[in-house]
């Protein structure tokens, strides 16, 4: 038993050609949740799985990058031929900008900062980062292994307020050292020594904006990180080796 993390998108601010916004499907036990809904990544779920089997979704904070298909899929869940109901974890401010806010469909749960609980067998737990909306990183507890989503922060958040030594790090890393201050967000040199800091078994940055050369970003995080990091694509899977429980 393992937890797995697959990109659907991972284009930070908002899609570059052919890509999507940040969008994650986390799996473990045979359940599925998203962290994140950005633009684009509704239809590359469905690739992958279809909406009957989704437990529940988890959007960080309002920016249109990280929720616009949830109202796809309040849409798809209203008129679909057996209509359930799906939980959604997110600050308060998100239902506020729906435009289908109203329809029960959708089980608004909300979650702030050291929340903790529970959706499909997986322990959740937030932690606000120092971005512009309220915006909760998220750690993601099941099958024995950990993981941990920035969401989107700048530097005045670390990595460390989830716990000490995940299994995966899942950072943002927007642009290079060169563009960082220029809002709250976080270079690649920064995310790399953030992860470090808080002795991330492994790095995995996304949410490049989408005129940043990648390659970059990936240079100066695995300078700071000590090792080699990952850099998130769409369709990309890692399985966490849990501990058999
Ligand atoms: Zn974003």
């Amino acid at each position: 038993m393992s937890l797995s993390l697959t990109v659907l998108g991972c284009d930070g601010g908002y899609p570059g050609p052919g890509g999507a916004g940040s969008g994650y499907l986390v799996q473990a036990g045979g359940r599925s949740i998203l962290l994140d809904l950005g633009p684009g990544c509704l239809s590359l779920l469905q690739q992958r799985l279809a909406l009957e089997d989704l437990d529940g979704v988890v959007i960080t904070h309002e920016h249109p990058d990280h929720r616009q298909d949830l109202e796809g899929l309040a849409v798809a869940l209203h008129f679909a031929e057996h209509p359930r109901r799906m939980p959604v974890l997110a600050p308060s401010g998100v239902r506020d900008l729906m435009y289908f806010r109203e329809w029960e469909e959708l089980q608004w749960v909300d979650v702030a900062d050291r929340d903790q609980l529970e959706v499909a067998g997986m322990r959740l737990a937030f932690s606000r980062t120092d971005h512009g909306p309220e915006t909760m990183a998220v750690l993601v507890d099941a099958a024995g292994a950990r993981l941990g989503y920035s969401a989107d922060t700048g530097p005045g958040w670390s990595l460390g307020e989830l716990g000490e030594g995940l299994d995966l790090a899942l950072c943002e890393a927007t642009w290079t050292a060169a563009e960082e201050g220029r809002a709250q967000h976080l270079s690649g040199r920064q995310a790399g020594a953030m992860a470090r800091e808080a002795g991330a078994k492994a790095l995995l940055i996304t949410h490049r904006w989408p005129t940043i050369p990648g390659s970059k970003v990936a240079q100066e995080a695995s300078l700071e990180f000590g090792s080699a990091v990952l850099a998130a694509r769409p369709g990309l899977t890692l399985s966490l080796p849990g501990t058999g429980k």
